[in-house]
């Protein structure tokens, strides 16, 4: 809290959100991402997105763009990142092993005594875990009680050394972790961090191919980006002591970040995963997502209709609340009030009614223009030309108290545009007789006799005639908006009316008389 405030009054707050472009980016992907933005922007600090791209073999193609199309869709705008540049270009990794950044840093390392060259080809690697293999220890790590009976620079003749290296030999550069030591550093949400070093194996540093891991490139571009505070994915919790280490030796524990590891958000059996949203019906990415090697398709929030100002509020709410009973903030609300110290550690449960709960609470909240364009869409794709800007606009205000998803105005509006093409008569016919029929008859000529068609006329002329007739005017209200709906539902009967028009309103009474007995 006090160094958080310290920064406040400093702003060289810097945060990334440092993904890699692997595939869709899931909840707790945008909620890093979020969580990094909110914090820079209450503290008037900068928000950098760095893509992680050493690992070749995960790369997917395309993934990189959909981050950024994301994160755009969210409203958490990168100040520096690959798209919008920046003073610490490049920032995508692959291109700063191009420049050569990293391998300095590791055979840095090498001459400190920290880490060392690895000689070992694969089926040494595999000959290792089947040797050490035990039911205690089911997968053997490269790591202090091995490493010494390994092909490497701890066990090799300097002179083999060089030799291999001169000789160009595959090698990759591991990380010597100390014996006996503990490892320990402050989490913002966690408090302090105790890490047994022998638990910790010898990670590698530099493949074979020249690229950095991540464990090395995180900590070298958090260094010269001059990251001032660092928020992952509780998963990388175990990683830590590596980075810790590292920052140890290469740059100094008081240049190191502050750290925080989210909680992890958890669906409806455990952590949550991809295919919980095709399990239990409900997106798990932020927007639609279709791997380029499988063409499988995940579902993402923003094509099942959810508003961008809800998805970021619902996520910021996973994890964090403000001390106070509200629930429904703006983006610049968050930034306001978010304080890391206020996000929680445990598990944070994902609950797919409330996320539409939000959602339908920004349907109502928002002015209409906000999401017009994309209803828009929903309707054309439905087959219905919207060609009238504020009719439309008239028949969203009408219909939104009852949207929950955007798609939901289609549902509950395509009766402003089309006849209904069938009527709930199990609702009209025990209601229906000859006196109501004559009443509709005498309706339709007495509002084509109205000279000025607006919702309080055609109510007068509605009820008037109720009373002359002696009928209960509630069920022929009911019966009424069935005509016009097809079913009981929505706004107010006299405003569908009028909403309508004269023309529409006649022909769906003619339409229901010549349906109903
Ligand atoms: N590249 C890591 C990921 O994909 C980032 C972890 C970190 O923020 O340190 O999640």
């Amino acid at each position: 809290m006090i160094r958080e405030l310290i920064f406040a009054g400093m702003s060289s707050v810097r945060v990334r959100f440092a993904p890699s472009p692997t595939g869709g980016l899931h909840l707790g992907g945008v909620r890093t991402a979020l969580y990094n933005y909110l914090f820079a922007k209450h503290h008037g600090g900068t928000f950098i997105v760095r893509v992680e791209d050493t690992d070749q073999t995960r790369f997917v193609e395309g993934a990189e763009q959909y981050i950024f199309d994301c994160l755009e869709w969210c409203g958490i705008e990168p100040d520096e990142s690959p798209l919008h540049g920046g003073e610490h270009e490049p920032y995508r990794q692959s291109e700063r092993k191009e420049q050569g950044i990293y391998l300095q840093y590791a055979e840095e390392l090498v001459r400190k005594g920290q880490a060392y060259y690895a000689f070992d080809t694969p089926e040494e690697l595999e000959q290792m875990r089947q040797d050490h293999k035990s039911a205690e220890n089911p997968s053997p790590q490269y790591d202090r009680q091995v490493r010494l009976k390994m092909k490497n620079s701890l066990t090799l003749s300097p002179g083999e050394v060089t030799r291999l290296l001169q000789a160009g030999t595959r090698h990759v550069i591991r990380v010597k972790m100390p014996e006996n030591e503990e490892i320990s550093f402050h989490d913002m949400i966690r408090g302090e961090i105790r890490n047994e070093s022998n638990l910790v194996d010898d990670k590698v540093l530099l493949k074979a191919d020249g690229m950095p891991t991540y464990h090395l490139a995180v900590v070298v571009d958090d260094h010269l980006m001059k990251i001032t505070h660092a928020f992952r994915g509780e998963e990388w919790l175990p990683s830590a002591p590596v980075h810790v280490w590292l920052w140890k030796h290469l740059f100094g524990l008081d240049k190191m970040p502050q750290w925080a590891h989210l909680p992890l958000i958890l669906g409806p059996s455990g952590k949550l995963s991809k295919r919980d949203g095709a399990k239990y019906g409900f997106p798990v990415f932020a927007m639609n997502w279709t791997d380029p090697r499988t063409q499988e398709l995940t579902e993402g929030f923003k094509e099942k209709g959810f508003l961008p100002e809800a998805f970021i509020n619902l996520l910021a709410l996973l994890g964090w609340n403000a001390g106070t009973e509200q629930e429904l903030f703006t983006k610049t609300e968050l930034a306001e009030q978010f304080s890391i110290d206020r996000v929680h550690s445990g598990g944070a449960k994902f609950d797919y009614e409330k996320a539409r709960w939000f959602n339908h609470e920004w349907i109502k909240r928002l002015d209409v223009e906000n999401y017009r364009l994309k209803v828009r869409e929903i309707f054309e794709l439905n087959g219905i030309a919207v060609t009238d800007d504020a009719y439309f606009t008239k028949v969203l205000e009408l219909v939104r108290e009852r949207c929950t998803l955007l798609p939901d105005f289609f549902g509950q509006a395509g009766y402003f545009y089309s006849d209904p093409t069938g009527f709930d008569e199990a609702s009209v016919l025990p209601k229906w007789d000859q006196a109501k029929r004559d009443y509709f008859t005498q309706l339709s000529q007495r509002f084509s006799a109205l000279s000025s068609w607006d919702t309080a006329a055609i109510e007068t002329v509605f009820k008037d005639l109720a009373q002359e007739l002696n009928i209960k005017v509630g069920e022929l209200q009911m019966i009424f908006r069935v005509m016009l709906v097809g079913a009981k539902t929505g706004p107010g009967v006299f405003v569908i009316a009028e909403t309508i028009g004269m023309g529409k309103t006649l022909k769906r009474i003619a339409n229901a008389l010549a349906v109903f007995p």
